[in-house]
This record gives C-alpha cells, structure tokens and sequence, in this order.
C-alpha cells in the first residue's frame, strides 16, 4: 500500500492539468491486471468525462460476491486528483516524489518544530496528495485486489469508484452517477452505503482520536451584487458608495459565528468571504457605483428558506449602517465647517434574484434575452459566478431601478449536503460497533462526526435538501441549468448514505502534507475489513 501510494503521488494529477488522464490511465491498468477482473473485464467500467479537453475519466471495478446472490453492495471512493504546488516555491520539483522530498526536508532548517517531529519520526510519508487522498486510494485498491482473490467468500459486493476533477468543480462524481445508477440496474445492486477515505487530521492541537464523520457538510455560494450611486468625491456624501457598502458587508458576514448553521449541536464554519471587487472598469474621481461580493457558505441542515433570509436580513442591516453611517459624517463635517446639513435619504432596497426577476417580469422582462445574455457571457469565458451580473443589470433596467439596491443571488458550485438520518440511523450505531472492534484490537480510539467539514464527492451521493429548499435554490440560481448542471432528481433517487472514514495525516493543501503510515496502511484497513465482514460475509 505504501509503494503503490508512492506510485500514485509520483504521477501528478493536479486538478485541471494532464495529470488527471495519466492517472486515470494508470488506475485502469492496474485493475485490468488483477486476475478477477482479467476473468470479467466488463466489470472495469472507465467512462471519459463529457466534453473534456483533458480526456480525464472516471474508473470504476465492480467485484461480485458468490457466496450467494445478493444485491448488497459497499461503495468505496475516492478523488484522484490533488491541489497544485505553487507553495511547495523551491521544492516544487520534488513535490511528487515522497522519498526525495523526504531527504530534502531533513535538510531544511527553518522547517517548523512539528514538521520536524513527524519528519524524525519516520512515521509520515510526504508529497502533495500523499494525504489527500492517494494513500486512501491506494488502501481502497489494494483491499479491492486481496478481496477479488476470495469472491467466494462475499455475499455481496463492493464497487470502487475512482473520480477525478474534485478539488473543483466535482465533475467526476457527478458524472459519474451514470455508472452507479446503470450499475446498480444492470447487476441488480442495493447500495447498503459508500464509503469516502477523503483525509482526516487532528482537530485540535495534541488530538490524537480519529474522526469517522456520517455524512458531509453542504456548501453555498451566496452572492451578492450591489448597485449604488455614484458620486464626485467633491461631493461625497451625496453618493452611496457600493465598494464601502461591499466591505460593510463582508464585515458582518465574513467569519460571523451567527451564520455558523447547526444541527444537533454541530456547529459548522462561518462564512468566509471569497471574492469582493467593485466593478468600476477604469481610474477616474467617482465613487464606485457597483459592487460584488461573495461568501463560502458552508450548511449542516438548515433550510434555503431560513439561510435567505438571514443573509436578506444581514444586506438589509448593512444599508441601514452605511446610510446611517453617510448621516452621521456628514453631520460632523457639516458642523465643523459651518454648514447646514440635512439627512440624505435614500430607499434601501434589498431583495433575491427571483424577488427582482418577478418585479422585472411584471414590465416586460423576457426569458429569451436573459437565456441570450447568459449564452452569450458564457461562450466570451465569463466567469460563471460573474455571468448572472449581466442579466441583473438588465432585470434592473427592464424594472426600472435606479436607487441602491442588493441583490442576492447563489452561484456554482452548490454542494448539497447530507448526514445519516432517519432510516439511515441505523447505520451509525453498526459502524460504532466495528469501530469499537477496532479499538479492542488495536487502542486506537475513534470519534463520531455528523459532517465532513471540508466539503466532498459524497455531497453528490445524497441530498437531504427538501423540494421546497431545492425550488428556492433553482429559483435564485440565475441559469442553473447552463452554469452549473446537476443532476438533481438522479441524486435523489440514487440516495446513497455517504460517509467518510479516510486516511489520517496533517497539513492537507499545504507544502507540508503528510500522511500517517502506520494508522493510515495498517489500522485504517483493519476497519475497512471488519466492515466488509459485518456487512458482506
Ligand atoms: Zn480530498
């Protein structure tokens, strides 16, 4: 498991680059080798992602139980993809080589004192993706190949599924789907649950627990665009400034524990601002007139209806600030050079995007020219989240709104997310109790999580979003369709209870990533064998 994470780390499949396909290419070699699959290749399932330039794929190996016929199926995945290597800065030729980055590590001076330690340990292997997640891949593969020599002894099966494009936009999975479903009809499989071994790391300084999570924290992107009024700097206190109404927002928004969403008292991020520019295109003495702005959103379980309307309530506050703040100032400066001042008043308008496609509907809106407007952004390269700015503007010009307005909008990529509810209860008392197997045997003491925090492929497995939330999405996600496509009713149906066991190792993203090889390549298969007993033998 060691040399073939090695293998993996060594091919470099940073997202969006060839790498992607090389590794694709490598997975499917690998499993076409392994004797069962030479005796059934049909079910070595590799599927080229839809109009892709970089012919990335998704790999898949279905091992078919015979101990008797039974439908039940575990789902292993993974990504295979990583983040790049630009902070690696010196080392970044040696990114991808585990042992060589190793040696020139020990060399560093200035490495920080943990790094250090784990480095003298020789308990870690390091390399970009080593830890996120290519030793989970490898654990999945190799556990595949040992069960594929003793089919005789599953009553059920296992299907690997091995996507690409993660780190992004999820396009692996989601395309994937098709293969799970046309899978799942052709071999008559009930999908019992899917195991993620995305990574997992302390989640405190000197915590040693591993955290097994039973399901997966959703994501938003609220944005928000902002119309102000612009005005001469001469002049300034006659204008609302949307760039300084843009940093009010993020202000109140960004970080802001009162977003943090919960669900039976797990609390998740806060939200985190991504992007915030004003769209003033040229240097000249005028306030900017627009303003954008958008938020990482991560959610546990709340509704579209409640997370709407705290951020409509969070816009609207913010208006209030800035004209109130607008007031104030000019009062004191007013006073201090001897003039009259009067308060400037102005209708602070907040609504969503379907709130202002209606409003702009009623006077002659048309679905065609917004359908042209985002064709047309789209096939210039616009980027996705900017696109719906353009049919804002002419939703704002058709209603005939000219005073300060936000508008709140959500954009790609959504997330949905799921944890185990309900019927699916009973899965997390059965994996407590492989768990508990697992720290018998070996100390190793586990913790329970109901989401994983840092977002995954196993949000597209399950979505635990009502119709009514999903309508409310659709309703204010401009273009929904073109931009950001998901296969709503597919995921539905498939609803596949996802959780995440996962390699263990630290610094996941940064120069530094490691992964633990003794939990990772020896404990961490103990509890993935004991769940294929428990479930398929
Ligand atoms: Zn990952």
């Amino acid at each position: 498991m060691v040399d073939l994470t090695k293998q993996l780390v060594r091919i470099c499949s940073i997202n969006s680059t060839e790498g992607e396909q090389q590794i694709g290419m490598f997975l499917e070699q690998y499993l076409r080798q392994i004797p069962y699959f030479q005796k059934h290749p049909e079910q070595v399932v590799v599927r080229e992602l839809k109009n892709d330039a970089l012919h990335r794929r998704n790999v898949c190996a279905l091992l078919i139980g015979e101990k008797d016929a039974c439908g039940d199926t575990l789902i292993f995945h993974g990504h295979t993809d990583t983040v790049g290597i630009e902070e690696y800065k010196g080392l970044k030729p040696l990114a991808c080589s585990p042992d060589e980055l190793k040696e020139a590590l020990g060399r560093l001076e200035d490495l920080p004192e943990e790094v250090r330690k784990d480095l003298e340990s020789g308990e870690y292997m390091f390399g970009r993706g080593a830890c996120d997640m290519k030793s989970g891949d490898a654990v999945f593969l190799s556990i595949l190949k040992t069960a594929s020599e003793h089919p005789e002894e599953l009553r059920g099966n296992i299907l690997l599924s091995l996507n690409p494009v993660e780190e992004n936009l999820h396009t692996g999975i989601i395309e994937g789907l098709d293969i799970l479903e046309e899978l799942k009809n052709r071999y008559h499989l009930n999908y019992l649950m899917a195991v993620n071994n995305d990574f997992i790391c302390p989640l405190f300084p000197g915590d040693t627990a591993k955290t097994i999570y039973t399901g997966v924290v959703g994501k938003l992107l609220p944005c928000f665009y902002i119309q102000g009024k612009e005005t001469h700097v001469g002049q300034c206190f006659e204008g609302f400034d949307a760039a300084m109404l843009a940093a009010k927002l993020t202000e109140k928004i960004s970080l802001n524990c009162d977003f943090s969403d919960e669900y039976a008292g797990e609390y998740a991020y806060p939200p985190s601002v991504l992007k915030m520019k004003d769209l003033k295109p040229w240097y000249n003495v005028q306030t900017p007139s627009e303003a954008f702005v958008y938020f990482n959103y991560f959610v546990h379980n709340s509704s579209m209806e409640e997370i709407l309307s705290k951020l409509l309530a969070a816009a609207d506050e913010t208006m209030r600030d800035m004209l109130q703040n607008i007031n104030d100032m000019s009062r004191r400066f007013c006073a201090r050079n001897g003039q009259r001042h009067s308060d400037y008043k102005y209708h602070c308008d907040v609504c969503t995007y379907d709130g202002l496609y209606q409003r702009a509907k009623k006077l002659g809106a048309d679905d065609e020219e917004i359908d042209r407007i985002l064709t047309r952004e789209l096939q210039k390269g616009t980027d996705k989240r900017e696109i719906p700015i353009h049919v804002i503007r002419y939703l704002l010009h058709t209603a005939k709104i000219t005073h300060p307005i936000i508008v709140l909008y959500f954009a790609a990529p959504y997330c949905p997310h799921n944890t185990l509810q309900g019927k699916d209860e009973a899965l997390i008392s059965q994996i407590m109790g492989i768990a508990k197997e697992v720290t018998q045997e070996t100390g190793e003491e586990f913790r329970f999580m109901k989401f994983f925090p840092s977002l995954s492929d196993s949000s597209y497995l399950k979505i635990d979003d009502t119709e009514e939330s999903l309508k409310l999405l659709l309703d204010n996600f401009p273009g929904m369709e073109s931009l950001y496509p998901l296969p709503l009713a597919q995921m539905k149906r498939l609803n596949i209870p996802a959780v995440n066991y996962g390699c263990y190792g630290k610094d996941a993203h940064k120069w530094t990533e490691r992964v633990h090889v003794p939990y990772t390549f020896e404990t961490l298969p103990t509890l993935i064998w004991k769940t294929i007993t428990y479930y398929l033998k």
